[in-house]
Parts: C-alpha cells; sequence; structure tokens
C-alpha cells in the first residue's frame, strides 16, 4: 500500500518522491528501466540518470537564474542537488557532476527509504483513481503517452518540440523594428517586425544554408516532423523566395520609417522577420517560424545580422527534437494537475519545463503539492519572483498556450525591474528573489509537517 504513485523514476520522479517520503508518506516509484524497457536516449537502469551532458549549468546564485534555482532547491533540501555535491567534478562556477556518481547516489537513497518502494515496471495506462505523480519525462513511452492523449485530448501533448528562438525584449532596437500585425488584423500592433533588404535578405538565405547544422539522431530520424514545424532551414533550401512566402513573408506590413525607394514594393519590405509576444510579462518575444537545427553558435552569429537584432540577447535558442509535453497552459491547473482528472499530477520535463535542473524543481513542487493535499492543507506557491515561482507560473499559466514551448528558467520569466539599471539587473533579480523566498519558507502554509 502507497499515499502517492510516482510514475518514472528520472530526475522530476527521484525528487517528487524524496520530498513524500521525507514527510512520511509512503510512495510507489515506477521505472520501467530495469524491467527490460528503456528510452531511446537512457544507457542505464539507474535511477535519476542523465541522458546528455554532465553539467547543472551555472552555479552562480547571484547573476543566474539556473543558479538561483539551485539555491532554491538547496533550501528545499533537494536530492539532486544533494547527490550532485557528492558527485561533483570541476568545472568553474558550473555544477557539474560524475553521471554515475550521481545516480548511483539518488539510487542509493531512494532505495533505502523506509517509505519509498521502487518498483521496475512499465505502466501503461493513466491510473483512474489514487493520487498520481506522472513523471515519465521527454520520452513518455507510447502506452502511456497515448493514454495522455485520450485524457487531455488530441493536440494537447506533443511529440517534437519545434522551438524558435526566443528573445529578450529589452535587447531589440525599436529604432529599427516596429510594432504592427500583418495588414493590422487583431489589435494591429500584434508583432514586432524586423525588415531586410534585397539585399540582407540574400545574404541572410545564404546564411542559413552555409550555416552549421546538428544532425538528427537516428530515433529522431523515425519520427515525422510536420510541415508546421519544418526547421526554417529546410524551407530555404526549397528555394531562395520560399521563406518570403512563408514565415518571411513582407505583405501587409508597412515600415513606418521605410523612406528610401531601396524596397522595391515600395511600402513593403522585401522580407520580414516577426516576433511575437511569448509571455504575459511581455519580456519575451519569439521569432515566428525560426525552428532550426543550426548550431547554437552559428544561430546567435546569423540571426544578429537581422536589422534590430544586432545586440539581441536570447532567453533561449532554437531547436527541434523528440519532446514528449503537455500543452500546460491549457491542460493543467496552478497546481499541475490536470484538468478533469485531478487526482494526477504532472512532473518534470513533460510539463514544458526544460533541463535537468528544471525538471527536478517541478518535481520538487509537485511532491510539496501533493504532500500539502495528502496533509488536507492549502498549498501557497513560492512568490513569483523567485525563480522556482516563475517557472509554475510559466507553465501553469503565463505563457502563451498557443505558441507553448519548453523552457528553461531564465530572468524574463521573473516579473521586470524597469527601474533598475541594466547593469546591476541580474543581481536585483536575484536579491529579490531571495529576500522573497525566505520569506515563503518561513510562512507556515508553505509545506505541511
Ligand atoms: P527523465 O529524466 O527522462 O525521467 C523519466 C523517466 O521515466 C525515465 O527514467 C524513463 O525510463 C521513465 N519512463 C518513461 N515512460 C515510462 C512508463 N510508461 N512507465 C514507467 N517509467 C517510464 N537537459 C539538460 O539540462 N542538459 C542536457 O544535456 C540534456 N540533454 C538531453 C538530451 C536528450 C536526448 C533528451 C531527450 C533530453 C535532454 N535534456 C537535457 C532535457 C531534460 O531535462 C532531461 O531529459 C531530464 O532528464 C528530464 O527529467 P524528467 O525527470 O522529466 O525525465
Amino acid at each position: 500500500t502507497h499515499d502517492v504513485h510516482i510514475i518514472g523514476g528520472g530526475l522530476a520522479g527521484s525528487e517528487a518522491a524524496w520530498q513524500l517520503a521525507q514527510r512520511g508518506f509512503r510512495v510507489r516509484l515506477s521505472e520501467m528501466r530495469g524491467s527490460g524497457d528503456t528510452t531511446p536516449a537512457h544507457q542505464t537502469e539507474g535511477l535519476a540518470e542523465l541522458v546528455c551532458s554532465n553539467s547543472f549549468r551555472s552555479d552562480d546564485d547571484e547573476r543566474n537564474a539556473v543558479g538561483l534555482l539551485h539555491h532554491e532547491m538547496r533550501r528545499l533540501d533537494s536530492l539532486v542537488m544533494r547527490a550532485g555535491e557528492i558527485a561533483r567534478v570541476p568545472a568553474g562556477s558550473a555544477m557539474a557532476v560524475d553521471r554515475d556518481v550521481f545516480s548511483a547516489e539518488v539510487e542509493r537513497v531512494l532505495t533505502a527509504h523506509p517509505n519509498i518502494t521502487v518498483v521496475r515496471e512499465r505502466i501503461d495506462e493513466l491510473p483512474t483513481s489514487g493520487l498520481t505523480v506522472v513523471a515519465t519525462g521527454p520520452l513518455t513511452a507510447q502506452g502511456l503517452a497515448e493514454s495522455i492523449v485520450r485524457a487531455t485530448g488530441q493536440d494537447r501533448l506533443a511529440f517534437f518540440d519545434a522551438i524558435a528562438p526566443i528573445v529578450h525584449r529589452e535587447s531589440i532596437d525599436m529604432d529599427v523594428c516596429w510594432f504592427q500585425s500583418r495588414w493590422n488584423k487583431g489589435d494591429g500592433k500584434d508583432y514586432i517586425n524586423c525588415p531586410m533588404t534585397k539585399e540582407q535578405y540574400l545574404a541572410f538565405h545564404q546564411g542559413l544554408l552555409d550555416g552549421e547544422k546538428i544532425a538528427f539522431k537516428d530515433w529522431e530520424a523515425d519520427t515525422p516532423y510536420f510541415e508546421g514545424c519544418m526547421p526554417i532551414e529546410v524551407m530555404a533550401a526549397r528555394g531562395v523566395d520560399t521563406l518570403r512566402y512563408g514565415p518571411m513573408k513582407p505583405v501587409g506590413l508597412d515600415n513606418p520609417r521605410d523612406t528610401t525607394p531601396e524596397f522595391p514594393q515600395g511600402r513593403w519590405p522585401y522580407a520580414v522577420v516577426q516576433l511575437r509576444q511569448d509571455n504575459k510579462l511581455g519580456t519575451l518575444w519569439n521569432m515566428v517560424g525560426f525552428q532550426t537545427k543550426l548550431k547554437h553558435g552559428a544561430q546567435v552569429e546569423l540571426f544578429r545580422t537581422i536589422p534590430g537584432l544586432e545586440n539581441a540577447e536570447f532567453a533561449r535558442l532554437g531547436g527541434l527534437h523528440r519532446n514528449t509535453f503537455l500543452n500546460s497552459p491549457l491542460v493543467l491547473d496552478r497546481q499541475l494537475r490536470l484538468k478533469g482528472g485531478e487526482h494526477v499530477r504532472f512532473a518534470g520535463q513533460i510539463t514544458g519545463c526544460e533541463g535537468y535542473v528544471e525538471s527536478s524543481a517541478v518535481g520538487i513542487m509537485a511532491g510539496l503539492m501533493t504532500a500539502a493535499e495528502l496533509a488536507g492543507t492549502a498549498w501557497t506557491p513560492p512568490p513569483r519572483s523567485s525563480a522556482m515561482g516563475a517557472l509554475l507560473a510559466h507553465i501553469t499559466g503565463d505563457a502563451e498556450a498557443e505558441t507553448f514551448q519548453p523552457m528553461n528558467v531564465n530572468f524574463g520569466l521573473f516579473p521586470p525591474l524597469h527601474d533598475v539599471k541594466k547593469k546591476s539587473r541580474k543581481e536585483a533579480y536575484t536579491s529579490r528573489a531571495k529576500a522573497d523566498f525566505s520569506e515563503w519558507l518561513e510562512s507556515a502554509a508553505r509545506v505541511p509537517a
């Protein structure tokens, strides 16, 4: 018998199990690896295996959002941070670990815990009753994924992320770009437009063809992607004008500063790059249709040749990967529960966060929310100004559902501090976060006994 069934013994599932067990609740942790099953990326049977890099990224909690997330996780006695400390290898200001030592430590702690039963089994159906946490990650097994689709409705679970680069609003040069939606539809100002001359467009097109790309993994290449999320360089390769009839279409967009005869159509530029608001705060804007397999360095170099984006700072760069994730702003409530099936909670990358650390942090929160529910107490989320609070708010409602794509933690998710000078803004975000997080920790409502 158990109080909670956690499905998936990766980073998020391990954290959630730990948080619940430490509070006295009995957990059944089901992990399919070790039962004859695996995912296309995992290599071992160990719990919390790191499938790729061995880095938890920056450990700087004064200037970096993921470092701040480390800080908050440590304050919540994170198992991932504990095991990470034990497995730590030198990596400058980053936190990197020996992946085998790390996974072995997580597994040792969880299997030894009197409140946890680790069962090696694959789960193919969402349980119809009993408190459940689904933490099956970006490579959720097929049967369960289908069961989730049946519960959420079609088009609510994606199997690929098609990530267009996301730019910090304050780094866009509005002396070059302008606000307008095509043909002034909607409220007429929904997009930020970057104009291109013919010469600029041709150079950009060539840059897309020449730029260094990342190859699909074999198991990714087998999964067809839809036209709607085709990489921009694949579109570019179809013909020099394909993009001008696709995502870079200039029609209906009048550059208010266009007084030069350089643009052949007169009022419309030769081509346009459009950015669309990506979060309710208006701090992040995504480059529409710019999902890409270009290497990150090549993206930064090429995208900064776009007029108005010369100094662009990217909250995240583009990509396209196999990735199972929910349209969380639509299907989950503010406590990560499935709307219409509230006994099921989701955690980790499947909720639409991105990265080892973020997945673990969402695992902690799912554990705490479930613990509160079992204890019959109300759960107050971490403050919006903290890394955890910002991440949770983003995936459970602040992100735009229509363009929802997995997201790393970054300061663009935080309530903006416009009146602080740019130079000291990162420190301002982290010190505000730490103060607010401390207050939250001290408040009795936070965690049940
Ligand atoms: P996972 O850690 O994947 O855990 C999910 C677990 O559920 C797995 O152990 C799986 O075996 C199990 N499972 C799945 N289906 C079932 C089922 N039906 N029944 C029972 N068990 C099941 N993030 C980074 O920060 N850095 C990177 O370098 C990085 N590289 C990545 C490379 C690849 C190829 C992929 C796919 C992702 C990568 N990520 C990376 C992103 C992501 O943060 C990690 O995948 C992270 O492990 C997600 O944590 P999670 O707990 O949500 O899922």
